[in-house]
């Protein structure tokens, strides 16, 4: 047996996630699911009438992690990130034969955010308005720029933030899963220094938590499941108009 040489610094990786459905809303249409195994983390909120929502994002939740069953042991036919667009993509394509096949479910989709991590890189790939965050040294800084038709107009100089929240097209997104037969993902790609923290989540709390109150939390001492829970309450508290998930995603060495 020759010996072994680890070339890169060995990054562990540990998560924790809450969905909550908030004080307002009769259900949850949100939807998480992670494998530490394969590092492939997800996060998505569903839209669409009746239980269309629930649907959606449950499905697209459950074909990436289903496609990218396996990733952890076999990295040369799940090289990241072509390996999960392609699952997005199916996730996609799933969604919108299922809306196109049963009227009750016509026009379904939701959003989605994805953290995938192998040793010290990570990629994060998104639709819609679903967000990723990484802490990094008591900083909390936003890695996904919204698909949403405020945010494109505050990016491009012609809203205001404050502007923005008030909008009544706040809830309009520019690109989702499922509504049409394509999607294109954006696609981040991330150096990982251990200590590092990613938070995934949806609006409920991004509308309720502004960045500053997200950071000055996840700055606090806790665990994984503390911080989700302060998170989840804390959006709840400040309204839970909307379903509100959180999953965190910390490295170690
Ligand atoms: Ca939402």
């Amino acid at each position: 047996m020759g010996a072994f040489i680890v070339a890169t610094a060995v990054v562990h990786y540990m998560a924790s996630a809450i969905t909550d459905r908030g004080r307002k809303r009769p259900s949850n249409e949100d939807a998480f699911g992670y494998s530490d195994e394969d590092g492939v983390y997800v996060v998505c909120d569903g839209m669409g009438g009746a239980a269309a929502g629930e649907i959606a994002s449950s499905l697209a939740v459950d074909e990436v992690l289903r496609l990218t069953d396996g990733a952890g042991h076999d990295a040369e036919s799940f090289a990241v990130p072509a390996a999960l667009e392609q699952a997005i993509a199916a996730a996609n394509e799933a969604i919108y034969t299922r809306s196109q096949r049963n009227q009750r479910l016509s026009g379904m989709g939701t959003t989605m955010v994805a953290l995938a991590v192998r040793d010290a890189h990570a990629w994060v790939l998104n639709v819609g308005d679903s967000r990723c965050y990484r802490l990094r040294q008591g900083r909390l800084e936003q890695i996904t720029a919204d698909h949403s038709l405020v945010e494109e107009q505050v990016r491009m100089g012609r809203m205001t933030s404050a502007e923005a929240s008030r909008s009544p097209l706040k809830n309009v997104i520019t690109r989702a899963l499922g509504t049409q037969s394509r999607v294109t993902p954006d696609v981040f790609a991330l150096e990982i220094e251990p200590g590092d923290l990613f938070l995934l989540c949806t609006d409920g709390l991004t509308r309720e938590l502004t960045d500053k109150a997200i950071e000055a939390m996840l700055c606090n001492n806790g665990s994984l499941t503390e911080h989700c829970s302060n998170l989840v309450e804390a959006a709840k508290r400040a309204g839970g108009h909307d379903n509100v998930t959180c999953l965190l995603v910390s490295a170690a060495s």
